[in-house]
């Protein structure tokens, strides 16, 4: 293919007997339709010289000038905007914070004016608890920002977290969580793909989708086009990769841990999910796929999670269980 390119490169303006001018000449001769009367032999010639000039696209050489300037600057580009995700994954990362903090507040903004009959009013028991636990993870990682916390009343078992950090919980999901642990599990989750810049991920492959378009945009028609970009609309709408799910799964594991919750409880709220999933699919497991793979990793994830709850000198759950055990008595 290489040694095509350089021929078509090299080769004269006008090639008189290219392979693809003989194949229009012999497909016009075998035209059982052709006319062959004298008055129209003329008009024949005319079209026949017309369809030599009908040079493919990929024939032309401004096509491979241009694909091979935007591709050479593409890979240049790409390879300076790489760097590692928190667990070691290279990525390409091309916005910069403030970019992904404008992107995040226009789409809450518009979160919170479809469901602004829906939210949790502040300082309710629900909100309280709610922001309690996500101020305690959000201090865990060391992370600054300004971090929203919102429920929606809603029967919806999801949750998500836009770029920027804001985080909204459908109350719904308070049943399968079930206790501190388990709610901490889902926030910690969500926390994890914010300190991870997953957002800022999907952002700069949308970006780098628009580059594509926009250099096929001197060759193809706008139409074509129109479907590409309401297509990289739709990336940003698509659930987060496998590696960025098992990544935020993993941090989260680690900063519930270092927030002094309990790592062992986040197998027990992907099990309550797994159930929840066979009555009636969580709209959370549909942005969040494979729960029995899931469970596995956050198993193997355990011990090293325990380490750092350790490390954060948490006070023992034993000791503070027959604390307030004795204080009843
Ligand atoms: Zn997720």
């Amino acid at each position: 293919m290489l040694f095509r390119r350089v021929l078509l490169l090299t080769a004269p303006r006008r090639a008189p007997a290219s392979i693809y001018s003989q194949y229009r000449s012999l497909q016009i001769q075998k035209n059982p339709y052709r006319r062959t009367n004298d008055s129209h032999n003329d008009q024949d010639q005319r079209q026949r010289q017309y369809q030599y000039q009908q040079i493919p696209l990929w024939q032309t050489r401004r096509f491979w000038y241009t694909t091979g300037v935007a591709g050479t600057g593409g890979a240049i580009y790409y390879q300076v905007h790489l760097e590692d995700s928190p667990t070691g994954r290279r990525r390409f990362i091309n916005v910069t914070s403030d970019d992904e903090q404008q992107a995040g507040l226009q789409a809450y903004l518009s979160i919170i004016s479809q469901y602004r009959n829906q939210l949790e009013p502040r300082g309710t028991p629900t909100d309280l608890y709610v922001r309690r636990i996500a101020q305690r993870i959000i201090k865990a990682t060391g992370m600054q920002g300004d971090w929203e916390i919102h429920v929606i009343r809603s029967p919806e078992k999801n949750a998500f977290v836009l770029p920027g950090g804001k985080i909204f919980v459908f109350s719904g999901i308070l049943s399968v969580a079930a206790n501190e642990d388990g709610l901490a599990t889902v926030l910690s989750h969500e926390i994890a793909h914010q300190y991870a810049r997953h957002s800022a991920e999907k952002l700069s492959q949308a970006s780098l989708l628009q580059f594509v378009y926009l250099v096929a945009s001197l060759f193809v028609d706008p139409s074509v086009l129109q479907i590409g970009q309401a297509m990289s609309g739709l990336l940003l709408e698509l659930p987060n990769s496998r590696q960025c799910e098992q990544e935020a799964d993993q941090l989260g594991l680690y900063f519930m841990a270092s927030a002094c919750y309990d790592p062992r409880e986040a197998v027990g709220l992907w099990e309550r999910m797994k159930t929840a999933e066979s009555v009636s699919p969580p709209q959370f497991l549909n942005t969040h796929p494979s729960t029995d793979s899931r469970i596995e990793s956050i198993k193997k994830w355990i011990p090293q999670a325990e380490t750092k709850r350790e490390a954060a000198n948490c006070p023992n759950p034993e000791v503070t269980r027959s604390f307030f055990a004795r204080a009843l008595n």
